[in-house]
C-alpha cells in the first residue's frame, strides 16, 4: 500500500507559504488507517513497551490504537492549561518565539517503558521537549514514532539518542 498517496497537501495552511501536511485523508481510509497502525505496531513490539505517550492533538489518534494493541496505557502531552491536575511542562523554540507542553505528575512511573508518538517529526523541536518530560518523570524513551518525517529539517538530530521511526519521508 502507498501510503505517501494518501496524504494531502494543504498550500498556505495554518499560513501563507506553507504547505500542509494532511493526515485526515489517511485516517479516514480503513484499510489505510490499518496499514499505518499495523507498519508502527510492528516496529515496537516486543519491547516491552507499558505507556504510549501520544502529543496533542493528531498523536492521540493512532497513539492511543498502538497502546491498545501493545497492551500499554496511553498518556496525553498537552497544550498549555488543558491537563486538570498536577503536571510539569517542557518549553520550546518555535520560529517566532516559544510553546509549551504539559504532562501529569503521575502519567509515567520510575522506570515506564515509553513508546513516544506524534504525526509528524518537522524541526525536532516538539518531539525533543516530550522527551524531556518523560525522562524527568524516570520513564525511558525505548521508541519514537511517526506517521510523517519532514527529511529536510533534520528534526533527528534533535533525537539521534532514540530509536526513531517514520513511515513516510519527504527529502
Ligand atoms: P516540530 O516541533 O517537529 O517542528 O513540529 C512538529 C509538530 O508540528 C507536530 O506536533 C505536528 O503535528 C505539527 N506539524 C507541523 N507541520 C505539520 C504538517 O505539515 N502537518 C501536520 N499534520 N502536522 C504538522
Amino acid at each position: 500500500m502507498n501510503l505517501e498517496k494518501l496524504i494531502r497537501d494543504v498550500p498556505d495552511f495554518p499560513k501563507k507559504g506553507i504547505i500542509f501536511k494532511d493526515i485526515t485523508t489517511l485516517l479516514k481510509n480503513s484499510d489505510g488507517l490499518n496499514y499505518a497502525v499495523n507498519l508502527l505496531y510492528d516496529f515496537a513490539k516486543g519491547k516491552g513497551i507499558t505507556k504510549v505517550a501520544g502529543i496533542e492533538s493528531r498523536g492521540f489518534i493512532l497513539g492511543g490504537i498502538l497502546a491498545s494493541k501493545l497492551n500499554a496505557g496511553f498518556v496525553p502531552i498537552r497544550k498549555p492549561n488543558k491537563l486538570p491536575a498536577e503536571k510539569i511542562s517542557a518549553t520550546y523554540e518555535l520560529e517566532y518565539g516559544t510553546d509549551k507542553i504539559e504532562i501529569h505528575k503521575d502519567a509515567i512511573e520510575k522506570g515506564d517503558k515509553v513508546l513516544l508518538h506524534d504525526d509528524l517529526l518537522a524541526t525536532g523541536g516538539t518531539m525533543e521537549a516530550a522527551v524531556k518530560l518523560i525522562e524527568e518523570l524516570g520513564g525511558e524513551v525505548v521508541q519514537i514514532g511517526f506517521i510523517i518525517e519532514l527529511c529536510f529539517l533534520n528534526g533527528k538530530d534533535k533525537l539521534k539518542n532514540y530509536d526513531v521511526v517514520s513511515l513516510i519521508k519527504y527529502d
